[in-house]
């Protein structure tokens, strides 16, 4: 289920559009002048199977003003599911991704990308432009600095106002957490650069975040102590987040299909390269079926999920 609502006037030329967690949050910049050529910009996109939502939120936001760019703070198919879509709808749209995976837009490596290991879809988009840390992008006629963002992914940026101190924080910083560590799915160790992200997101001490997920959030001290927190839990513990990945993923997918057949997702996990490879790492003690098993149990203890007659069911 996708709840898309304008959220958030935090300035007339800033829409922040607050979606479900299957899509990411998308922030939607008009130009200052009204009169000037059209300098619309979109901060990530949404899902693929949201896309012409996302188109629609967008036109009915710009109405005949054309969508001029497209920026994305990573590459998960969450938040440039809808690019494919957009640049079909607007097709002189300028897109600038963070950089490190330009050539592996350019040649379509879902692999590489991370499509085919997560077991998600995006459809094929064109870039035009990186986003360099260390420089600023103009958005609703304000420079915002471009900070890299390591850790829940090796290539995210956080985008960042430095006179209203907003940021846009991607899967940096939720105001409950902060996003799958996916390098440590493919044994690398990626927690540390969580925590040098939090620390750059404490120096630059922002007044309001804007999430990839979840409402806007002004309390940053709370949701920086409590991600912090919850890294010292993953450090010590990389299992318990093996764990919770696992379970991530197949949340994620049941978003997408909202039911599935219990046998459809035990074919389904047993064919996800993530989740072969979380097995084999950490829990290959468990048979794959009663893995699930477990883990579904788990998302149907926290309410996240619901079974019924041989389906499971989103929550
Ligand atoms: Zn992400």
């Amino acid at each position: 289920m996708s709840r898309a609502h304008a959220a958030g006037a935090l300035w007339p030329e800033m829409t922040v559009l607050e979606r479900g967690w299957l899509s990411a949050n998308s922030v939607l910049f008009t130009g200052p002048d009204a009169a000037a050529p059209s300098d619309a910009a979109l901060v990530d996109t949404g899902y693929c199977i949201h896309a012409e939502q996302t188109v629609q939120l967008v036109r009915s936001a710009l109405g005949t003003q054309p969508l001029a760019r497209i920026l994305n703070t990573h590459l998960h198919s969450d938040h440039c599911g809808g690019n494919a879509a957009l640049q079909a709808a607007w097709p002189g749209v300028h897109t600038a991704i963070a950089p490190g995976q330009a050539a592996q837009v350019r040649d379509w490596d879902a692999q590489a990308l991370g499509y085919v290991p997560t077991g998600q879809q995006c459809p094929r988009f064109r870039i035009d432009a990186t986003l360099q840390p260390g420089s600023d992008v103009s958005l609703g006629g304000r420079p915002w600095q471009i900070h890299a963002a390591p850790g829940h992914d090796p290539h995210s940026v956080v985008l960042f106002e430095p006179e209203a101190r907003l940021l846009i924080s991607a899967d940096a910083l939720w105001e409950k957490g902060f996003g799958v560590v996916f390098p440590e799915l493919d044994g690398e160790d990626a927690f540390a650069e969580v925590g040098a992200t939090l620390d750059l997101i404490e120096r630059l001490a922002p007044l309001t975040v804007i999430p990839g997920h979840g409402p806007i959030f002004q309390n940053v001290a709370a949701a920086l102590a409590a991600a912090r927190a919850r890294l010292a839990g993953f450090v010590q513990s990389p299992l318990r987040h093996a764990r919770h990945a696992a379970k991530v993923l197949i949340k994620f997918k049941l978003l997408e299909w909202q039911h599935i057949d219990a046998c459809a997702l035990q074919a389904w996990t047993e064919a996800t390269p993530y989740l072969v490879q979380l097995h084999a790492r950490h829990f290959s003690q468990t048979a794959p079926a009663a893995w699930t098993t477990a883990l579904v149990d788990e998302l149907v203890a926290v309410g996240a999920a619901r079974r019924e007659a041989g389906q499971l069911y989103n929550v």
